[in-house]
């Protein structure tokens, strides 16, 4: 089918044909056939790369050139952004939304596709944002991880709540190939798009000590080095390939990262440029260990890589430099790096509570959907590394030839319901009993077979939470959110966090930084590190000193949980109490990466626990709200009065007040010549550009920091 004869505006058509796009792939055309463009909803479940997203866009210019508006829903912000880069310059105008989630952003509705993360979604919702009623069009990318354990349940109540609200709404799945696509289809009442097809071929065999085995043939591999992994990578670089290499932890993944550059022993001044740019900036041990392996050729990815890295790394490989990346499981969901082999080493992953689990089949089908890149690459190979004769066979049954797994709804859990029950009542889309169950009956879990019985039993017990926590009251069936209620909706956090910590803050009548860094790492909403043994000589060390800090008890017996917040806690606390990144990445065995994913998720808890403060212990709002900068900037409580200046963070903020400079009184006592030696002439001439309207300013953020001040 051609592109030219599609209803799609002209300038999309040629910016298509600009890049050697003319023809449909034959799984869009069946998108087209099945009413692509007459607003049929569609599920598209077909492999990674196969033209999923190019057939929303088309439908997304389709709509907008009728007046419509479209919402695309990503599972994750990194992939917002990659979103948005795709579908922008192309002449329509693109918003992208992952912000602060109590943020109405009515700024975003003078867009024609918003991007969004279904968690902003969400939380736009409960802010009652006009412009959503005005969305004809959702994209819903990655629809199969409404299965996602954490966060599926958010994705299944927005796709219900906006579909409640916009019953004539189009609706476009994207899915990867899941064992029950009919049933997914069936909820979204929606034409199933079902396809193997991909643009590129794709071999997938299991390598045992000196060759692959394929379906349908053999290939031998040339030994050249002590290791079996290795010897699969240089193969590939020796025929101009490039490899990624999915293995079972961030260790795992530095060690093979190691092993590859010292095999490959590449050499150039691209790859020095990146390792010289990475040097430059690593804080960690584990930064300099990347610098020194993608010098050589080779990488690692992982979660705990800093944002900068894990850009140079991407950026290296895509350019054909770097030949080898090796990375987690986690990471293939979000790692759109074609590679012409895709090597899964590891297929055993540590999971809490539960020791080594295999992955899942449709983990496997996302990393080996990797492997060959459209037009670059003759085909595509995935192998799996066997550790004995019978595991080949047994590798084959257990991946390459099963069906993926069935996708279920995530709804069934109790404490995720209450969250998102709240929030029906809270912004008025369910004022009584039968429509919270009537909301209910229009989920994938009711879809999914669960009884009205059922439904009903769960619905009550929520409801009964609800009510005893104060957080909405019932006269008879008529159901209506306490202020407290609306707000926790609002806030975005879970509801048995918010019980934590207005149930801890009303007892507290002195503020402490760690007692309340602790209380919010105390909360559902709060991932923890996890402890080690050497880290309890830490934690003791701070009970036998600090103990009296802290706002929560302290259990009489070992807890793991209590040792996780606590470690947690400490983390933090170095973090605002100026404590250098690496010394942090040193003191708690982790990477840049996540100490910003930690920074992030307590900023929001700190936020959220000054709006509650505001309604129930009114005298921690003060210091709440200032360690909500503290957090913000990594900074200690006397650099506050610098922070709020533009251009100045924590570094240049240290450097004046270190040098006498602690307020913008000083700063202006000083002088620009002072200040220009202290901090360039660049910034001190941008400082004092704003002294003078520095009053203003100062008012404008702490207004645009409380955007629920009313409660504050
Ligand atoms: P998916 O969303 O399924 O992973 P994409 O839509 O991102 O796949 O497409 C993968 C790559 O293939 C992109 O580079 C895209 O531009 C290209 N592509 C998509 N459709 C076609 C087509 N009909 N002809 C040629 N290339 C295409």
């Amino acid at each position: 089918m051609e592109i030219a004869g599609l209803p799609i505006p002209p300038d999309l058509a040629a910016s298509y044909a600009r890049r050697g796009i003319t023809e449909l792939y034959p799984p869009q055309a069946a998108c087209v056939e099945a009413g692509l463009f007459s607003g049929k909803n569609l599920l598209i479940s077909i492999p990674t790369a196969s033209g999923k997203t190019l057939v929303a866009e088309m439908a997304m210019h389709h709509q907008v050139a009728r007046g419509g508006k479209c919402l695309y829903i990503v599972p994750l912000r990194a992939l917002a952004s990659e979103k948005f880069q795709e579908f922008s310059g192309k002449g329509l105008r693109i918003g992208i939304a992952t912000g602060d989630f109590d943020r109405r952003d009515d700024y975003l509705g003078r867009n024609d596709i918003i991007v969004a993360t279904s968690e902003k979604v969400d939380s736009l919702l409960r802010n009652r944002t006009p412009w959503l009623a005005d969305i004809t069009l959702l994209v819903v990318d990655e629809a199969h991880l409404i299965d996602d354990p954490s966060r599926g349940a958010t994705l299944e109540m927005v796709i219900t709540k906006l579909r409640h609200r916009n019953p004539d709404m189009q609706i476009i799945g994207l899915s990867a190939t899941i064992g029950n696509p009919a049933d997914l289809a069936g909820w979204l009442d929606a034409e199933l798009i079902e396809s193997d097809w991909r643009p590129v071929d794709l071999r997938e065999g299991v390598f045992f000590q000196d060759s692959i085995q394929f379906a349908d043939r053999v290939r031998q591999i040339e030994r050249k080095s002590k290791y079996e992994d290795l010897d699969l990578v240089l193969d590939t670089v020796a025929e101009g390939g490039q490899c990624l290499v999915f293995v079972s932890s961030r260790k795992n993944a530095e060690a093979f990262a190691k092993r590859a550059a010292s095999g490959l022993k590449l050499a150039n001044p691209v790859l020095a440029g990146y390792a010289d740019r990475i040097r430059s900036n690593a804080a960690t041990d584990m930064g300099k260990t990347l610098a020194a392996c993608v010098a050589q050729g080779a990488a690692f990815h992982h979660a705990g890589l800093s944002r900068e890295e894990r850009q140079i790394v991407e950026a290296g490989f895509r350019e054909g430099e770097i030949k080898v990346i090796a990375s987690t499981p986690t990471l293939a969901a979000g790692l759109n790096l074609p590679a012409r082999r895709v090597i899964i080493r590891d297929y055993l992953r540590f999971s809490a509570g539960e020791g080594m689990l295999p992955i899942p089949v449709r983990e496997y089908r996302q990393m080996a959907g990797r492997a060959g890149r459209p037009h670059l690459d003759p085909y595509g190979e995935a192998v799996l590394i066997a550790k004995s004769e019978e595991m080949v066979e047994e590798l084959f049954d257990c991946y390459i030839e099963a069906p993926a797994e069935d996708v279920r709804s995530r709804c069934a859990n109790e404490a995720v319901l209450c969250t998102h029950i709240l929030s029906l009542i809270a912004t008025g889309f369910a004022r009584e009993r039968d429509e919270v169950l009537g909301f209910m009956d229009g989920t994938f879990y009711a879809h999914q077979g669960e009884s009205q019985r059922a439904l009903s039993r769960v619905v009550h017990r929520v409801l009964e939470f609800l009510r005893e926590a104060e957080m909405i009251t019932e006269v008879g069936d008529w159901l209506e959110p306490t202020e407290y209620g609306s707000l926790v909706s609002r806030l975005y956090i879970d509801p048995r966090s918010a019980e934590v910590i207005v149930t801890a803050m009303a007892d507290q009548k002195d503020y402490t930084d760690i007692g309340l860094l602790h209380l919010l790492c105390s909360t559902p909403d709060m991932p923890t590190l996890f402890v080690r043994r050497d880290d309890m000589y830490l934690l003791d060390r701070f009970l036998a000193d600090h103990r009296d800090d802290l706002w929560m008890e302290i259990p009489w017996d070992a807890d793991e949980e209590f040792d996780r917040s606590l470690k947690t806690a400490l983390l933090l606390a170095d973090w605002v109490n100026e404590i250098g990144e690496d010394e942090i990445c040193r003191r708690y065995n982790v990477g840049p990466g996540d100490v910003y994913g930690m920074v992030e998720s307590v900023a929001w808890l700190v936020h959220a626990s000054r709006h509650l403060a505001g309604l129930f212990a009114p005298h921690l709002v003060r210091p709440i709200e200032e360690m909500e900068l503290r957090t913000k900037h990594g900074i200690k409580k006397e650099l506050l009065p610098l922070i709020r200046l533009r251009g100045i963070g924590r570094v240049r903020a240290r450097r004046l007040f270190d040098n006498g400079i602690d307020s913008i009184e000083a700063l202006r006592a000083a002088g620009q010549e002072k200040v220009s030696r202290i901090l360039g002439q660049g910034i001190a001439a941008q400082v004092f550009e704003q002294l003078d309207g520095v009053r203003e300013e100062i008012q404008e953020i702490s207004e645009e920091q409380s955007t629920l001040s009313r409660f504050g």
